[in-house]
């Protein structure tokens, strides 16, 4: 079952680590320079959290994510990715 911690929690960069080593890195320091409510992949504001909709997803993945509205796009448009608000009912 994938992890649904809520973004940069010392719980989510525990699981984050234990996958994707160097993402869980590159979102400390995103973190440590721009503060907690900032973007996972770029460290913009204003972001949001989202959580990724993916059945194929490996059964330790982190499923949950902060995002800009830039980097929301191209997890979308690009990455095909399907994403919805976190915490929020799947319309
Ligand atoms: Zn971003």
């Amino acid at each position: 079952m994938p992890y649904y911690y809520k973004p940069h929690t010392p719980e989510w960069f525990a699981a984050l680590e234990a996958v994707d080593p160097i993402k869980a890195t590159v979102t400390r320091i995103v973190v440590a320079a721009q503060g907690t409510n900032v973007c996972s992949v770029c460290g913009e504001g204003p972001s949001q959290d989202y959580e990724l909709i993916d059945k194929q997803m490996q059964k330790n993945a982190v499923a949950t994510i902060r995002l800009c509205d830039d980097c929301l796009k191209i997890k979308r448009h690009v990455h095909r990715e399907k994403l919805s608000r976190f915490g929020q009912p799947v319309n």
